[in-house]
């Protein structure tokens, strides 16, 4: 029987990706569900290609537009943040979750409370949630298998029957686009922040990487999925993005996943998961790679590690108002509103700012996001970080 695939955000980089692996399985697995926020155009082309029976579009223009050129009346089309109930009525077997940002938790929470298997590629939501979506997913038997390629790594290396022999979870991470330079960073253009050397991936993802926020997010993440204490999880620089991170163990042994950097690979583990199917990723070829390389992270110059860091030792709401923060920052700076350097002043600033308390509920979490998003938005506004 073919696996059912519902994927939240359809259009983007990861939601690409995963229909490029469906169509080179057409015997394995069949498109259920698709949303998407504003590209109706190439979701007309999604849709005739894969054949959904249900698709969301946010962007109550976009809607608009589709209704009017779609002429498919089999296609159940909806708009709207409350649809995802309609959508994950019909049923699938897998969702993959690529919306970027928090507005990609209430998707994944109500996945997660309908016991479906979750590709999780949205680490905003696991990072602003922490143990709530972890715990919800656990009550209703709902597997989460992380696509971000550093946890899917360590989730491929991970020995669940030597848990406790685990000594430390090590994070790669390429050092972005601005790892060696030198000069005054506070110039750096929304354009230059979002090429990054090794990955193809979406602006918000891009900048994040420019400024090592990416990997402070997945410090939260890392902890939150795979329990382990912020003290046990160390950051490592590889420019080459070969390692995808690693796992090591009392008894010295450090286990790696590696791979050519292409998100097809982390995507049909997921897809595949217990067994692995074939990709068109190129594989690796080590004797002409020759060599790997691996440095400290430089805390002074990427502020937002310390930040991540530090936002996990705050614990209770901390990474939440840390990634809110971050989203206002990023979005303004994108929007050249404030300049690169400014990013992690107003998340310090948002989170010295912002009382720090119990996140119990997912109702809490989205106040304590919004709270967050106001003050740092009132810096953005009035220029006062
Ligand atoms: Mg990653």
């Amino acid at each position: 029987m073919k696996k059912k695939v519902t994927i939240f955000g359809s259009t983007g980089s990861i939601g690409e990706s995963t229909l490029d692996i469906v169509k080179n399985h057409p015997e394995k697995y069949e498109i259920v569900g698709l949303t998407i926020n504003t590209n109706y155009e190439k979701l007309l082309d999604q849709v005739s290609i894969f054949k959904p029976k249900i698709v969301s579009i946010n962007n109550p223009d976009s809607y608009k537009r589709f209704k009017e050129i779609s002429k498919n009346n089999d296609l159940k089309v909806v708009n709207g943040n409350d649809c995802y109930d309609e959508i994950l009525d019909y049923k699938t077997d897998i969702v993959v979750a690529a919306i970027t940002g928090s507005t990609g938790l209430l998707p994944v929470v109500k996945t997660a409370e309908r016991g479906i298997q979750i590709a999780l590629a949205n680490k905003e939501s696991l990072v602003c949630s922490g143990s709530l979506i972890t715990n919800i997913a656990k009550k209703n038997n709902s597997m989460i298998l992380p696509i971000d390629s550093e946890h899917n790594a360590i989730f491929q290396v991970l020995d669940s029957k030597n848990r406790s022999k685990v000594s430390k979870l090590i994070l790669t991470a390429s050092g972005g686009p601005f790892l060696n330079r030198e000069d005054d960073l506070s110039h750096i253009t929304p354009e230059e922040a979002i090429k990054h050397p090794n990955w193809s991936m979406g602006k918000k993802i891009s900048v994040d990487s420019a400024t090592m926020m990416n990997k402070g997010l997945e410090l939260i993440e890392a902890h939150f999925l795979f329990e382990m204490p912020e003290k046990q999880i160390e950051i490592v620089i590889h420019p080459e993005s070969i390692i995808h991170s690693c796992v090591e163990y009392d008894d010295g042994s450090i286990l790696s996943q590696m791979g050519t950097p292409d998100m097809r690979t982390p995507i049909s583990f997921a897809l595949g998961y217990p067994d692995r199917i074939s990709t068109n990723v190129e594989k690796l070829n080590l004797g002409k790679i020759k060599k790997l390389t691996f440095y400290e992270p430089d805390f002074k110059k990427f502020p937002c590690l310390e930040l991540a860091y530090d936002s996990l030792k705050l614990k209770k709401s901390a990474p939440t108002i840390l990634n809110a923060a971050n989203e206002i920052a990023v979005d303004a700076f994108l929007n050249k509103r404030i300049n690169y350097l400014s990013i992690p002043k107003i998340i310090e600033k948002t989170l010295n700012k912002t009382s720090i308390s119990n996140v119990n509920s997912i109702k809490d979490v989205i106040e304590i996001d919004l709270c967050a998003r106001e003050i740092a938005n009132d810096m953005v506004c009035s220029r006062k970080f």
